[in-house]
């Protein structure tokens, strides 16, 4: 048969412009099975894999497998009232949630439906919860710090806007508490928040919401929640209606914080639900596709260049380990995903450090670039005394007949340790956290009594705040900590020692 080319695009062209129509057309199936959350339905031949079905009684479903003779369909919802021979409507549209500005200071579920009572959600916007992700001529380097006003992981593993930065640790080590202060933190400071609980106990949320409330941080925040008592379904679409609510902001060109806790309660409903599906299970019983499951949610993070707005999403994601095992399955692959990972460790959590932050487990792969200037300069040396603080410690339990240069580096070490820890809800500006690592990086602490190093960091912080007031600004400054600035800034430091009264 010889075609004319003409005639082959006018052929392609009459069915581009019937796939709408194709798709639209109303179609009907029947149940054949429903149990566990999960319904086998015949007869939709032209479903499409992710699309949602309309069951009895306003139900959803999202299609999931697409086999010769049925498809495998997740309820979004109660199957109580679904039974055999019930019919099944397509509706052509994929599983989406309602994005905008009308979303801050909410509380949704994973369809984005409020659950605060505090009426409905107006906008008209929609978009689907699955989208391939911005590729790389779409993205920018980071390049803009985003402070989590913890001194651990400020001066340590810097975080920038659009990184993919992962917070591991067991069970109780405070995972959740480093993402709320991040939160926190942001207040002002041109950043919308996400924070999307998979899993937990409502009960648990209700707290958080509150304490953001208390914090005044609920404003910019916006909460996806998946209690663990919701079909395992919602809690696997949470994390992507999360994200797909952030990147209506991001390519409006703003920049948007998303907290995932956590990311191994979210594999375990994605496993469930594999299950059920009678998907093949792989190691540990996951099903092979897990990988894919966390890296497309956290290839979506992004900076976009500044053609397309310059917006971003950083995305923290949380793992629970057991018994610090971060050579597990999941946690081996969110962490390959990832830009690097805050490692927190119960032990240091149970010896009082808080954030407990394991300096030599924990890396920013990309972080350093975004850090300012100043930061950079103090923090330099941190990790490396802390390191060799950790190794002499160890030592050093053996004999008492330690020499000088040890014994200078055990105390430094000590003093360094006590600077960075700190309380809950009380991030801190990053000016503050540079003072007070120049004067523990310049062996201003030396000399005081480890008791006293938090009253001489609270102390010098209402000094400069009451006398010298401007160098919050300057040392923030572009050209960070220049020799007269240091110079000034030892000046303080000095005058406020002599001050200070050891008791
Ligand atoms: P889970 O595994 O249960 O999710 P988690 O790792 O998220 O726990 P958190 O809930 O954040 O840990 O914190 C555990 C406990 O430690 C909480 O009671 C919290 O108030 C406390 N905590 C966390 N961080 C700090 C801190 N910096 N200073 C003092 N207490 C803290
Ligand atoms: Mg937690």
């Amino acid at each position: 048969m010889n075609l004319r080319p003409e005639e082959i695009s006018s052929i392609i062209k009459d069915q581009i412009k019937n796939y709408k129509a194709h798709l639209q057309a109303e179609e009907v199936g029947t149940v054949i099975t429903v149990g566990d959350g999960i319904a086998r339905v015949h007869g939709l031949e032209k479903a499409m894999s992710g699309e949602l079905l309309e069951f009895p009684g306003e139900v959803y479903g999202m299609v999931q497998n697409l086999e010769e003779d049925n498809i495998g369909v997740v309820l979004l919802g109660s199957d109580q009232n679904i039974k055999e021979g019930d019919t099944v409507k397509s509706t052509g549209r994929v599983v989406e949630v309602p994005v905008g500005d009308a979303l801050s200071g909410r509380v949704v579920n994973a369809l984005g439906q409020p659950i605060d009572g505090k009426g409905p959600i107006n906008t008209d916007k929609f978009r689907p919860v699955e989208r391939v992700a911005s590729g790389v001529i779409d993205r920018k380097s980071v390049d803009t710090p985003l402070q989590t006003g913890l001194k651990a992981i400020d001066a340590m593993v810097p975080i920038g806007r659009g990184q993919r930065e992962l917070i591991i640790g067991d069970r109780q080590t405070g995972k959740t508490a480093i993402a709320i202060d991040t939160i926190i933190n942001q207040k002002g400071k041109d950043c919308l928040c996400i924070y999307v609980a998979i899993g937990q106990k409502a009960s648990t949320v209700a707290q958080l919401v509150n304490a953001l409330e208390k914090a005044d941080a609920m404003s910019y925040t916006t909460i996806v929640v998946a209690t663990a008592s919701e079909a395992a379904p919602l809690q696997y679409l949470a994390p992507y209606a999360g994200v797909t609510m952030g990147e209506e902001w991001m390519e409006q060109g703003k920049d948007v914080l998303i907290v995932y806790d956590d990311l191994s309660k979210h594999a375990v409903a994605y496993r469930t639900m594999s299950l059920l599906l009678h998907r093949p299970p792989g190691r540990e019983a996951y099903p092979g596709d897990v990988f894919y499951l966390h890296s497309r949610l956290l290839e979506r993070a992004a900076r976009l260049s500044d053609e397309l707005g310059g917006g971003s999403i950083t995305a923290l994601p949380i793992i629970e380990t057991q018994a610090g095992d971060i050579s597990a399955y999941i946690p081996t692959n969110v962490i390959s995903i990832t830009d690097g990972q805050i490692f927190l460790e119960t032990e240091l959590f149970n010896a009082g450090v808080r954030p407990a932050v394991n300096p030599g487990l924990s890396v920013s792969r990309v972080g350093g670039a975004a850090q300012i200037k100043a930061m950079k300069q103090v923090a330099g040396p941190i990790r490396t005394e802390l390191a060799q603080y950790r190794s002499l410690a160890a030592f050093a339990q053996f004999g008492s007949d330690l020499d000088t240069a040890t014994k200078n580096a055990l105390a430094q070490g000590e003093r360094i340790t006590e600077i960075l820890k700190q309380p809950q809800y009380s991030p801190l500006e990053v000016s503050k956290q540079v003072i007070i690592l120049f004067a523990a990086t310049r062996k201003f602490l030396m000399d005081i009594p480890l008791s006293e190093v938090a009253r001489f960091q609270s102390e010098l912080f209402d000094f400069v705040d009451t006398k010298y007031p401007e160098m919050l600004v300057e040392v923030a400054g572009k050209e960070g900590l220049t020799k007269e600035l240091e110079a000034k800034l030892n000046d303080i430091v000095t005058e406020f020692k002599k001050s200070f009264s050891i008791k």
